[in-house]
C-alpha cells in the first residue's frame, strides 16, 4: 500500500511574509521523498467556487479570488489567489482518499484554522478544513465529521463557519493550546478525548501543526519527542476506531542559522514517519 499525498507545484505561492505556508508544500514534500517511503502523489483537483463558498460568503470568495479582498496574509498576489482553490482541493481530496481506502491520506497545505465565513487573518484565506468537511456532508460522502486541530493557535475561523452554518450537530470541532506544563497530562489523556470526542464521525480532519513545538516563535509546548508520540496517538487511535484520518501541516515558524526551514521539515517527517508506522508497517504485522 501507498500513502496517498495531493500535492502539486499549483498549490505553492510565496505569500511575501513572515509564513513560509504557502509556499511550504514543495519543501515538505521533497523532505518526505528523501525518507525513502512509498508515497504517491496525485495532483489536486482545485476546488470549484461553488464548493468554496459552501463554507464562505460569496461576496469573499470572489473578492479574493479576483484580488479585490485581501488574503490572509495580508496582501493581493494573484499568486496566492490563484493557490487557494489547489489546496483546499487537496484537502478534500485528501478526506476523500481516506474515506476510499479506510485508513488515512495527506495534504501537505496549511493556512486553514483562522479563516471564518468572511475573513481571513493569521496567514489563513480559505478553510480548507471546513471546505473540506461541507463537501462530504453535502454530496452525502459523510454523514458526520470531526475536525481535530492540534495547531498551537485557537481555530477560530473554523468555529465561526460551524457556528454561521449552524453544524455543531455534523462537525465536532476540537481546537485547543495546551501550556508547557500541561503537556504531558495532554498526551497521557489524547487518545481517550480522540474516543470520547470522534469515534461516531465517518472521518477526522488533523492539523498536525508544527507550531506546537517548544522553540517555535509563535508556539508552543511540546518537545520533538513528544510532537512525534502526539502524532503516533492520532494515528493509532484512529486506527484502533477504524477511522479514517486526512491530515495536513498547519503552522510551523522555526528556521534555523542558515534561515531554512529545516527545523520544521523535521517536524513534519515525524508526522509522516508516524504515519508510515502505523497504517503500514503495523497494518503489515
Ligand atoms: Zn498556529
Amino acid at each position: 500500500m501507498q500513502i496517498p499525498v495531493f500535492y502539486s507545484e499549483q498549490m505553492v505561492a510565496d505569500s511575501m511574509g513572515f509564513s513560509p505556508s504557502a509556499g511550504k508544500p514543495t519543501e515538505v514534500v521533497q523532505s518526505w521523498q528523501a525518507l525513502g517511503l512509498p508515497l504517491q502523489i496525485l495532483p489536486p483537483t482545485p476546488a470549484s467556487r461553488t464548493q468554496l463558498e459552501r463554507a464562505h460568503e460569496r461576496w469573499y470568495v470572489q473578492g479574493v479570488l479576483d484580488g479585490s479582498i485581501q488574503n490572509g496574509f495580508g496582501n493581493h498576489s494573484p499568486q496566492v489567489a490563484a493557490s487557494l482553490p489547489y489546496t483546499c482541493g487537496a484537502m478534500i481530496d485528501a478526506c476523500l482518499a481516506a474515506l476510499h481506502n479506510r485508513t488515512a491520506a495527506v495534504a501537505p497545505c496549511s493556512g486553514f484554522h483562522h479563516a471564518g465565513y468572511d475573513f481571513g487573518g493569521g496567514f489563513c484565506t480559505f478553510n480548507g478544513l471546513m471546505v473540506a468537511a461541507l463537501d462530504l456532508l453535502i454530496t452525502g460522502k459523510a454523514a458526520k465529521v470531526g475536525i481535530l486541530d492540534l495547531d498551537m493557535h485557537w481555530g477560530n475561523g473554523t468555529a465561526d463557519i460551524i457556528q454561521k452554518h449552524g453544524l455543531g450537530q455534523v462537525v465536532v470541532h476540537d481546537s485547543r493550546s495546551v501550556s508547557q506544563h500541561r503537556a504531558e497530562a495532554f498526551l497521557d489523556q489524547l487518545a481517550q478525548d480522540i474516543r470520547q470526542r470522534f469515534a461516531d464521525c465517518d472521518l477526522l480532519i488533523y492539523q498536525a501543526g508544527a507550531d506546537s513545538h517548544i522553540d517555535d516563535p509563535l508556539g508552543g509546548y511540546l518537545t520533538t519527542a513528544q510532537m512525534l508520540r502526539r502524532d503516533q496517538i492520532v494515528f493509532a487511535t484512529c486506527r484502533e476506531l477504524g477511522l479514517p484520518v486526512a491530515w495536513n501541516l498547519a503552522g510551523g515558524y522555526q528556521r534555523d542559522e542558515n534561515d531554512s526551514i529545516r527545523p520544521v521539515l523535521d517536524l513534519h517527517d515525524n508526522t509522516m514517519k508516524a504515519h508510515a508506522h502505523t497504517f503500514l508497517l503495523e497494518a503489515a504485522a
